[in-house]
């Protein structure tokens, strides 16, 4: 028969776990940091360069210039001129979100993601507004379409007038409304205009040989098939902080930040 001090011991270590897993259980977990250290290069060259001005603005007056040369070439030719333009990091810069992100180690969550663009504080890419005036002021009808969604276009809209781009209507501002592919909606403008330019960042901004394009081989490939249209119908600027650029090295399938880091070390040739 158990000793009174023995049945003591026994419901004091008892009462002791029971009190330790309360506690465990109730501490809140710390939400897991994200593992985006690696951006910080591509987000300070993109606020910091003044490379990454220039290539904006020599995006931008490439662009003025294959305008001009359609207004000379093309003088009686039927058909409304229209220029379709991605928005982020093609005429907005949404360097600021990523940074935000960077710096607190946060992963991109829609969330957060709507939220800024709803904030309407993106800044715009040098040459952007410029370009865009003009094309509009000769005649050009502009085309802003983006990946963005319903939920996101007001504040987009309010953000891009507030910068001073032209012509951003219900109209004009395409956001996605099914689906990624841009390529409806490329068609739907190509029905009613004469498409004279497309500028983006990312390679599925111009075709949607470029959107069935996933791994790192067939973009570089697709790249190489359409090379002449690169500085003549499509004009792109450079995005090194993300895009499917890097989805084709992750490949296809959910992969754990540990998985990524792994995927980028593998995927650098040295020599
Ligand atoms: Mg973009």
């Amino acid at each position: 028969m158990a000793k009174p001090s023995q049945i003591f011991r026994e419901f004091a270590f008892s009462l002791c776990l029971v009190c330790l897993s309360i506690a465990v259980l109730s501490t809140p977990i710390a939400a897991q940091k994200a593992d985006n250290e690696y951006q910080v290069g591509a987000i300070l060259w993109t606020q910091t360069s003044a490379e990454k001005a220039a290539l904006s603005y020599q995006a931008f007056s490439l662009a003025r210039l294959r305008l001009d040369q359609d207004f000379r070439a093309s003088r009686n030719r039927r058909g409304k001129r229209a220029v379709i333009v991605d928005v982020d990091e093609t005429v907005l810069d949404n360097s600021a979100y990523q940074a935000k992100l960077a710096k607190e180690q946060k992963p991109f969550e829609g969330k957060t993601w709507t939220d800024w663009c709803n904030r309407a504080q993106a800044t715009a890419l040098p040459g952007a507004v410029e370009f865009l005036r003009y094309a509009n002021s000769r005649g050009v009808r502009v085309f802003y379409i983006t990946n963005r969604r319903v939920t996101e276009k007001d504040g987009t809209a309010r953000n891009l007038r507030a910068l001073g781009f032209p012509d951003v209507t219900d109209n004009t501002l395409l956001v996605r409304t099914d689906g990624s592919t841009k390529e409806p909606r490329r068609q739907s403008v190509a029905a009613k205009y004469r498409i004279v330019l497309l500028m983006g960042d990312n390679l599925n901004d111009f075709a949607e040989v470029f959107e069935k394009s996933k791994t790192i081989d067939s973009r570089l490939s697709a790249a190489e098939q359409n090379k002449k249209q690169f500085g003549s119908r499509f004009i792109v600027l450079p995005n090194p902080m993300y895009g499917a650029w890097e989805d084709a090295v992750y490949g296809e399938g959910r992969l754990t930040d540990e998985q990524k880091a792994d995927k980028r070390k593998e995927t650098l040739r040295g020599y």
